[in-house]
């Protein structure tokens, strides 16, 4: 048998299906992955179905359905104001996961820098480095008072950016802190760029998953940093259907015709019915505008239930997830302490540290409050134990 030279040395399974499975094998309530646990639209399925029914089973156009295109073009224009061309700056895709690994991969030589800020997603520094460039991580600031939420350094950003950097990637509401970036951190972002040939790529799969009536600065919103950016979205996150794995990618014509050469020789086209039927689902607009306020419920009803337990939360003010320090209660590294409360409490969380390339270890756990009720009660019960 041949043997394969390693394009990913250093990688293993992700966490989330590491932990899903260990929550599987001890029947542990899995708030460790981030998935919903309620049902979606059954409006949406239906629609999905005539779809299929109706004989819209074959290949849709490359970029994505026109009609869907179409409605997200009004879609972008009704929330953030800037006028989107659904021809030439939009295409869809796979999920959000291959809408940012192709804009890394229409951008970067081997050698380039990409700057990133950890904790950071799992995908982005494999990404970074199929494509031989070199990731370099930037820690966002611990929060010294929790209620204050992790933060990012620009001044450490800024210190690193040379000639070889290639792009920076950033992600707001933020997984796995729930951090929300503001104008000031736009600002910021805007500073760092300026004069330079620096991409963006702006993971945006949480925007409409935020809370506290903060608004989210998608880069769509600032025309002068979105002529050099990628901006990434997740269907699966908008709808309750993490499975479909449908996104799309925003970016101005020149940049998206090279995306689309990448993406149409490695994925071509995506799943034909589902768009159909996202293209009329998405002119309601009721089912994204409340979206943020139904999960900052979730968000606060377990704070509520967790208000009993030893555990500590960090501000978060989006996404499905809220970090809890376990600090006082055991001094074990998190992924020691993440596969304990496994086995003997029986829930499943996700140890920062996966989201960090050095393992920075502060000994604190993701908690994804994307759940039922009935989902968060029994796994605060548990953990009331602790
Ligand atoms: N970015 C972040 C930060 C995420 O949490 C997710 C969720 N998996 C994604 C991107 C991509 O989502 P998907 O590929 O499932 O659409
Ligand atoms: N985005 C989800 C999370 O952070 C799941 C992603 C995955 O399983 N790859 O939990």
């Amino acid at each position: 048998m041949p043997a394969i030279i390693s394009k990913l040395p250093h990688v293993g399974t992700t966490i989330f299906t590491v932990m899903s499975s260990l929550a599987l094998e001890h029947k542990a309530i899995n708030l460790g992955q981030g998935f919903p646990d309620f049902p979606m639209s059954e409006a949406l399925v239906d629609l999905v179905n005539r779809a299929m029914r109706d004989g819209n089973n074959q290949y849709v156009h490359m970029n994505g359905l026109p009609a869907l295109r179409n409605a997200l073009s009004e879609k972008i224009t009704g929330l953030y104001g800037h006028p989107i061309n659904p021809d030439t700056d939009i295409t869809v895709t796979p999920g959000g996961t291959y809408a940012i690994y192709t804009a890394f991969t229409t951008i970067l030589q081997p050698g380039d820098e990409v700057i990133l800020f950890e904790p950071a997603y799992d995908s982005y520094i494999p990404n970074i480095e199929i494509n031989g460039a070199i990731p370099v991580p930037i820690p966002m600031k611990y929060p010294e008072d929790n209620s204050k939420g992790y933060t990012i350094d620009w001044d450490l950003a800024k210190s690193k950016v040379n000639a070889k950097t290639k792009a920076i990637i950033i992600n707001s509401p933020h997984n796995p802190t729930g951090a929300v970036l503001s104008t000031d951190d736009i600002e910021q972002l805007r500073q760092l760029v300026a004069g330079t040939d620096i991409f963006i790529i702006s993971d945006e799969v949480y925007e409409h998953l935020i809370f506290d009536e903060l608004p989210h600065q998608s880069i769509l919103r600032y025309p002068d940093l979105w002529e050099r950016s990628f901006v990434c979205f997740s269907f699966g996150k908008v709808y309750h259907c993490t499975g479909w794995k449908l996104g799309y990618c925003v970016a101005p014509a020149a940049l998206m015709g090279e995306f689309r050469k990448v993406h149409q020789f490695n994925c071509f086209t995506c799943n034909s019915p589902v768009q159909y039927a996202l293209a009329q689902f998405i002119q309601q607009k009721e089912p994204y505008l409340q979206l943020g306020r139904f999960l900052e419920k979730k968000r606060d009803y377990f704070a509520g239930l967790m208000a009993a337990t030893r555990l500590q939360p960090i501000a978060s003010h989006g996404s499905y997830f809220q970090l809890y320090s376990y600090r006082g209660i055991s001094d074990e590294p998190e992924k020691a302490f993440a596969q304990r409360l496994t086995r003997e409490f029986g829930v499943a969380t996700i140890p920062t540290a996966a989201f960090y390339s050095d393992g920075t270890d502060h000994r604190v756990l993701r908690f994804c409050f994307a759940k039922q009720e009935a989902t968060l009660e029994a796994a605060a019960k548990r953990l009331v134990a602790l």
